[in-house]
């Protein structure tokens, strides 16, 4: 296959069997690393500019099954954008005290501040994944979080939030032999609960339920974006690109600059 979208326009069906996890355009592995190298050093800049102009926010969404990359490919912005710029946040199976509230609060609560690049390893979108698929929480309710979603999302656009949502899209091939690599690593192993294996065996359940969050929550404000990761290089490659077109469209500007300062210095 020569070419496979990154993204379907709203209201189309997605289903993750239709893109194949291993795509790579084509590129070789040493090509790939040093475009991706070009555009962490592009985002640098950008990153900087929009912290100076401090009138709009950007989220990196990251979702995926586990070993889907979701760690790397943070690694991989941060190693472009000063920490200085960037929120990343890491979301588990709620406490009581988030369980107390309604779902979205905590998302709501870690939402960049304008200027800065937030990245959510995990996110909302586990309130219709994981939720749905281990059944921690009734069919009406879930269900009815995909419209909630859509409008917590256009009030954040609306507030000046710019959305990247990327789903890391690995085969069931390469998640056993990533998670067989964990079970193996000493440096791994610890990643690696009796929950994650459980989960491989309802594969075909997460898959279902990505269909319909990718499906039902694709808008033209917030839209998702289909990465192949069944190579770690092809999924940076793209993640960075994705950020990096993102940033180059919003056009962060210095704010304007008081001459009379110049006067001031004694
Ligand atoms: P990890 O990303 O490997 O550190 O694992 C985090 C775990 O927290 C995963 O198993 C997620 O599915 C789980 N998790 C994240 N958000 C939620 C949620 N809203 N409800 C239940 N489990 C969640
Ligand atoms: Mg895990």
């Amino acid at each position: 296959m020569s070419h496979q979208p990154l993204r379907l326009p709203p209201g189309r069906d997605i289903r993750l069997s239709d893109f194949d996890p291993g795509f790579h355009g084509g590129l070789d592995r040493a090509d790939a690393e040093q475009e991706t190298r070009h555009h962490c050093d592009a985002l640098d800049e950008l990153a900087y500019r929009l912290y100076a102009e401090a009138k709009r926010a950007v989220v990196v969404v990251l979702q995926g099954i586990d070993t889907s990359g979701k760690d790397g490919a943070i690694r991989m912005l941060a190693s472009g954008i000063s920490p200085q710029c960037l929120d990343v946040r890491s979301f588990k199976a709620p406490s009581a005290v988030e369980l107390a509230h309604d779902f979205l609060w905590r998302i709501h609560a870690a939402v960049p501040a304008h200027g800065r690049i937030g990245v959510f390893n995990r996110s909302h979108y586990e309130d219709v994944i994981v939720v749905r698929v281990r059944k921690l929480a009734p069919p009406h309710v879930w269900k009815a979080r995909y419209d909630q979603i859509n409008a917590f999302e256009k009030l954040l656009a609306d507030g000046g939030l710019t959305f990247v949502k990327c789903f890391l899209h690995i085969s069931r091939k390469e998640q056993r032999e990533r998670l067989e690599d964990r079970l193996r690593d000493p440096r791994k192993q610890w990643k690696l609960g009796p929950d994650d294996l459980a989960d491989r065996e309802r594969w075909d359940d997460f898959q279902a339920a990505y269909d319909d969050a990718l499906t039902k929550c694709n808008t033209e404000h917030a839209p998702w974006h289909i990465v192949p990761a069944d190579r770690k290089w092809y999924r940076n490659l793209v993640v960075a690109r994705l950020v990096r077109e993102t940033l180059e469209r919003l056009d962060p500007r210095f704010p304007p600059f008081d001459s009379t300062l110049l006067t001031r210095l004694t």
